[in-house]
């Protein structure tokens, strides 16, 4: 008999977003006269912009004739995206990072999960708690061991540099699930951290393009030196829509390395490249002429428009909790209001309390890690119709 990877049987069982979709189809089920409200959504709501969709059809159109057919293209993604994006994301905007050090993929949880396989086993890694439970998970896959660097209300969510040693650290900013941002010079003490350690920060961006304030870095790069310990990851999935049709990329800059056991230097971003040309064929041709599609003028106006839209859904539910009384952080720079729950009740008691009192459905802050005990995420991801009766049913209630 084949023997299983263990590793597996070590991963705690998340029982978070099942739990929460069952409470509230219990809570409804028995109050069928009350519209439920969900202010726990993480998925984007609102279709895909214009210019994406006309640059699909006509991609589709391509398949159809043999003369503009396209079969298996590179692994690191075609030619038009990916030079789309080094001059959009990055030369434009004064950051020094070019087409062959970009790879495409079918989006950020894949790359944030997969990254693991270039690096050895023996790492220490360090993930923040709360935290987007998939670098947790994957590295407790690989059978890693994974330290925490606890994120509370002192340093306003934001994780600061540890007095121990981390080998990998995942950084997220702006985050999930509190909607915190890492500014520039705290960014700048990471890449400190990391260059001190010899260690490699993957730098979690996948909410970049929900930014609005000026010292917060849209990019790791921004900073000095990150170039020498640091891997980006992108996704389109909440800059336009994607997260259905499926595109990311990942920034793995040249002459960033890791060490042999030997004590010498491994290329990363030639070893990224032999590992997703043999285990990944590439993001389909159609959804890469989507994603490219984002960075025309007009794709570029309607991103705006959508990410304006959840960031003022966001502005609401947060004027309204604080009006309400209750202390709450993010939704400035992210989709994520992040609820200190009342009078110190618990996140599953303040799930109850706000299904049974204002039939509204968020999501337990504990659901993300021990520090996240005591608080409950909400999200901007509604519609601006459902958000505003939201908020009056909790201006009322609290
Ligand atoms: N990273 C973070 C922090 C996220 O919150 C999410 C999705 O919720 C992802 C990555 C996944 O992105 P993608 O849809 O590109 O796989």
């Amino acid at each position: 008999m084949a023997f299983v990877n263990e590793n597996f049987l070590k991963l705690k069982q998340s029982y978070l977003f099942a739990e929460v979709a069952k409470l509230a189809a219990a809570f409804k089920a028995a109050n069928p006269d009350k519209k439920v409200i969900s202010l726990g959504i993480g998925d984007v709501t609102l279709p895909l912009p214009q210019a994406c969709i006309e640059a699909m059809h006509k991609a589709v159109d391509d398949m159809a004739d043999s003369k503009t057919f396209v079969g298996y293209g590179p692994y690191e993604g075609f030619d038009f995206l990916v030079s789309a994006i080094a001059k959009n994301d990055f030369a434009l905007q004064g950051i020094d990072i070019s087409v062959g050090e970009i790879f495409v993929s079918d989006g950020a949880k894949s790359d944030t999960g997969n990254i693991g396989d270039i690096f050895a086993t023996n790492n220490i890694v360090a993930i923040t708690d709360p935290v987007y439970p998939v670098y947790n998970d994957t590295n407790i896959m690989a059978g890693r061991e994974v330290k925490i660097i606890p994120c509370g209300e002192e340093t306003g969510f934001a994780p600061v540099p540890p007095d121990f040693h981390a080998d990998i650290v995942y950084l997220c900013s702006p985050n999930n699930p509190t909607g915190s941002v890492i500014k520039k010079d705290l960014l700048k003490a990471w890449v400190d951290y990391a260059i001190k350690n010899e260690a490699i920060i993957l730098y979690d961006a996948a909410y970049e393009k929900f930014i609005c304030e000026d010292d917060v870095p849209h990019s790791i790069y921004e900073i000095e030196g990150a170039k020498s310990c640091a891997i980006e990851f992108r996704s389109f999935s909440k800059t336009a829509g994607f997260t259905g049709t499926r595109c990311g990329y990942s920034v793995i800059p040249k002459g960033l390395t890791a060490k042999t056991r030997g004590g010498e230097k491994a290329d990363l971003n030639k070893i990224w490249y032999r590992r997703q040309s043999t285990k990944y064929n590439g993001t389909s041709y159609i959804i890469q002429r989507g994603a490219a599609a984002v960075y025309t003028p007009q794709g570029q106006e309607q991103i705006k428009a959508t990410i304006g839209y959840y960031l003022e859904n966001a502005r609401i539910i947060r004027e309204a909790v604080t009006a309400a009384g209750l202390e709450c952080s993010g939704g400035v720079n992210a989709p994520y209001i992040w609820l200190k729950c009342p009078n110190g009740m618990t996140s599953w008691e303040f799930y109850d309390e706000l299904l049974n009192r204002c039939a509204i459905v968020g999501t337990p802050g504990s659901g993300f890690g021990e520090m996240g005990e005591g608080f409950f995420r909400l999200t901007s991801f509604g519609s601006r119709e459902d958000t505003l009766e939201a908020v009056e049913r909790i201006k009322k209630a609290f």
